[in-house]
């Protein structure tokens, strides 16, 4: 029997949003269009951005629950706090995975002393049944595994490429790799036929089997394939995210990813009412965010 022919890929455009304190941002997951991509359920891109002046990122403790953050920086630094105790700078190139399992909280600010620019992608991950009311946990990695492949440079940031791991521990099965050329390249990647994938444009332009692709755009790639044309006409940095199809009943609310919109207002209500389980995030300068109430 001839394999089923794969379903055709799609466009989505990010939408603009704000983060915390006035950080421009482009939101391409969730969309309209697309809830996920395997279990990657958020995608942020933010920057570049100069934040020599002004107060730069600044967003206030707040919580989550039931997922994982990927925090991948281009250019800049960020200083993560947590309920955990977590004081950490990140950094271009090192990963920073927080799983908020049962519930978390935490705050994501420029430091005082930091470079002008600011450039990154905040990555969610929803958990699965089996690992989303797990204890907390945070992982900084300062090296992750890094490889060429026909021009390109790759680094490994969740699930395993050409043989190399990621150490980042993630729950379901996936991929999140970066890839960047740095001049005009013509690379073909494998991939599993049994992952959906989706490519997120970090600086300038190149197309995937043809689709032309710039920032602000996402590129999703439904299962079924199991090869990835790049090309570039110059330097170009991007995102390859990939994964099982997730198939829980899975729901998102500001924060939180949950099973039943019960769930997401009592995850909501227990915030705004300083419920002990998201713990307390200390050094932060300003105000923790309240959650809004999901309709109903
Ligand atoms: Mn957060």
């Amino acid at each position: 029997m001839q394999p089923a022919p794969a379903e055709p890929a799609q466009i989505l455009e990010a939408h603009s949003t704000v983060l915390g304190e006035g950080m421009p941002i482009a939101r391409a997951l969730p969309s309209r269009h697309r809830r996920m991509v395997g279990a990657w359920c958020f995608l942020d891109h933010f920057g570049p951005v100069d934040v020599a002046h002004g107060s730069g990122m600044r967003v206030g403790p707040h919580p989550h629950v039931g997922l994982q953050t990927v925090t991948w920086l281009v250019e800049g630094e960020v200083l993560h706090r947590d309920s955990l105790g977590t004081v950490q700078r990140i950094r271009p190139g090192q990963l920073n995975l927080m799983t908020a399992g049962r519930g978390i909280s935490h705050s994501e600010e420029s430091p005082l002393q930091r470079p002008a620019r600011l450039h990154g992608a905040q990555l969610w991950i929803a958990l699965p049944a089996s690992q989303r009311h797990r204890e907390p946990a945070f992982q900084h990695l300062p090296e992750i595994p890094r490889l060429r492949h026909q021009g390109l440079a790759l680094s490994v940031l969740a699930g395993e490429f050409l043989g190399e791991r990621s150490p980042a521990d993630v729950h379901t099965p996936l991929l999140g790799l970066e890839l960047l050329a740095d001049s005009a390249t013509q690379a073909t990647l494998a991939l599993r036929g049994d992952f959906e994938h989706a490519l997120m444009m970090l600086e300038r332009e190149a197309s995937f089997d043809g689709h032309a692709l710039a920032p602000g755009r996402l590129l999703v790639l439904p299962a079924g394939r199991h090869s990835l044309q790049v090309r570039t006409d110059g330097a170009a940095r991007c995102l390859l995210l990939g994964g099982e199809p997730f198939t829980e009943p899975m729901r998102m609310w500001w924060n939180f990813v949950a099973r039943t919109p019960e769930e997401l207002r009592k995850a909501s209500e227990d915030w705004n009412a300083q419920a002990g389980y998201f713990g307390q995030v200390h050094g932060y300068d300003g105000p923790w965010l309240r959650a809004p109430l999901p309709p109903g």
